[in-house]
């Protein structure tokens, strides 16, 4: 059985060695400029003795900043006098596809976030998964997996942990969610859940907490300073890090069904009638998509199917039929 194998990936750091240890996650990668190359994954461990474990990931796709941001800015800054356990860092688990700036990898196309469990013999992305799932989740106590919107999406930042069958680990997530302290924290509903490394975290039994915090392939001021802030303060809240939680005021929003999602169903040109935030009642207007092949079609109306807020919009200017324009959630206070 191919899941026997053993992955391809070398660390060259030690997860059982105390102090900070700045290294790779090497995988063989043959190709035209590199008969024997390889892919060099960042990878970072801070360890102070026995004690709790924390993974932390960025780069799941390759377009999305705020993650890497605060990451190898942890990395560098982390004393490991005030850890207790172990912290490892990978902030652009993607590598290929964040040197790229693309979502997916352009190795072979393959999106890291739908790609768990992996195989250790199959594509450059599923070695990636592979290792995570075998080697790296077993390992830890806690996730936390950044995202933002990536090119094609913006989101108001929210941190989010998912309605899980454990109630005991659903409440640990959200908070863990809630110490992170993001203006919003979300129960979040997946549109797609198949291959995601949240439900290989999940269905292993760990605590796993994730973000979105804005989009359009770049990152805000305001954005980071929340990354930064949210990923100490999930250590100081499990223990791992010395320190009292900076706890800001957050709103908790609810993605209750899949009436949340709106798309399109033609292409065109989006114009935008609310922006994030803003309230959403039912059967409103929330964009309109305007023919562009030819003068003369009415626009297409996009309408809420639900009311609440708009917790997230498709950020580019020109939509294809099938892209997600607008998700609507529900203020839960
Ligand atoms: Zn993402």
């Amino acid at each position: 059985m191919s899941s026997l194998r053993p992955s391809p990936i070398t660390p060259t750091v030690d997860f059982d060695r105390d102090g900070v240890q700045h290294g790779f996650l090497r995988l063989p990668y043959s190709r035209d400029d590199s008969a024997w190359g390889s892919v060099m994954i960042p990878i970072c461990v801070i360890r102070n003795g026995s004690g709790p474990s924390a993974l932390l990931t960025g780069g799941n796709h390759g377009d999305e900043y705020e993650g890497p941001l605060a990451l190898y800015d942890l990395a560098r800054t982390l004393d490991p006098k005030h850890v207790s356990g172990t912290v490892i860092i990978v902030p652009a688990m993607n590598y290929p596809a964040f040197r790229a700036g693309t979502r997916t990898s352009p190795i072979d196309k393959g999106n890291l976030n739908r790609s768990f469990p992996g195989r250790p013999d199959g594509t450059v992305t599923e070695k990636i998964a592979d290792y995570f799932q075998r080697e790296l989740l077993p390992r830890t106590d806690i996730a936390l997996d950044f995202h933002s919107g990536g090119k094609t999406l913006d989101f108001v930042p929210f941190c989010a942990a998912h309605i899980r069958p454990d109630k005991v680990l659903e409440a640990k997530g959200f908070a863990a969610v809630e110490a992170f302290s993001a203006p919003w924290s979300m129960k979040m509903l997946e549109i797609d859940a198949v291959g995601m490394f949240d439900t290989a975290a999940e269905e292993m039994g760990k605590l796993f907490i994730t973000t979105e915090l804005g989009g359009g392939g770049t990152s805000r001021a305001e954005t980071v300073r929340i990354a930064r802030r949210g990923v100490l303060n999930v250590l100081r809240h499990g223990g791992i890090v010395s320190g009292a939680v900076e706890m800001q005021p957050t709103r908790w929003l609810d993605m209750p069904s899949g009436d949340c999602f709106s798309f399109a169903e033609d292409d065109g040109m989006i114009e935008t009638l609310i922006d994030l935030s803003e309230p959403v009642e039912e059967g409103q207007v929330l964009a309109r998509i305007h023919s562009i092949g030819r003068t003369g079609p009415a626009p297409q109306e996009i309408r809420a199917r639900m009311g609440g807020m708009l917790a997230a919009r498709h950020f580019p200017g020109l939509v294809k039929a099938g892209d997600c324009t607008a998700v609507v959630a529900v203020l839960v206070d």
